[in-house]
């Protein structure tokens, strides 16, 4: 990693670390910032923390995080290869999902993120992480594991590890999609110029 990319990512984490910018720094114990290979090829963003993300201040820590580093594994993938972020950094109240003016004033950190980082595939976790950036009327179960073209980067959707805790009945599916993940990824992919596409860099 060269020594600028460093210096700015230690410099976004310390950002999110002393971040007051919503009201949920008065109900976190740490911010969470993303964690991972800084040059990672594929970047994974899931909601926001959980209670056991909230204590360590680290991302996907919990069960879901032994699930996603399950998934991983099963491809073939180490935890250490890729990048694992959130839309927001901080635990809402009583655990409940962040309001949108949270999201709004957080998400720019994640832009932030993916911009140093420069993956080439960005793994939406959820229906949180794939409304920032697609429109709301698509969902997870619809558009899942079917990737979408952006300028600099590939989007591709997939339930969050915490979904096939809740329903177990969709743990073959969920194993099916980082299956094809990895052989999207293998597939080195190539983007063409998107005429006429927003993007959000
Ligand atoms: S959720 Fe994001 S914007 Fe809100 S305080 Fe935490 S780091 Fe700052």
């Amino acid at each position: 990693m060269g020594r600028e990319l460093e210096k700015r990512l230690a410099d976004l984490r310390q950002r999110i670390l002393g971040c007051k910018k919503c009201p949920l720094c008065e109900s976190r114990t740490r911010a969470v910032p993303g964690e991972g290979n800084p040059q990672a090829e594929v970047m994974f963003i899931g909601q926001g923390p959980g209670a056991n993300e909230d204590r360590w201040g680290r991302p996907f820590v919990g069960r879901a995080g032994d699930l996603l580093n399950e998934l991983l594994r099963g491809v073939g993938i180490e935890r250490s290869d890729v990048r694992i972020s959130n839309v927001t950094r901080c635990l809402p109240p009583g655990g409940r999902l962040p309001f949108a003016a949270e999201i709004k004033t957080c998400a720019p950190y994640l832009l932030e993120e993916i911009e140093l980082i420069g993956p080439k595939v960005v793994c939406l976790l959820g229906n949180m992480a794939l409304h920032l950036f697609v429109e709301k009327s698509k969902v997870i179960h619809e558009v899942h594991a079917k990737p979408i073209p952006q300028e600099k980067f590939f989007l591709f959707p997939m339930y969050h590890p915490a979904a096939a805790l809740r329903r177990p009945d969709l743990l073959p599916q969920v194993k099916a999609d980082f299956a094809t993940l990895k052989a999207f990824l293998d597939s080195k992919p190539t983007l063409e110029p998107q005429l006429g596409q927003q993007s959000l860099f």
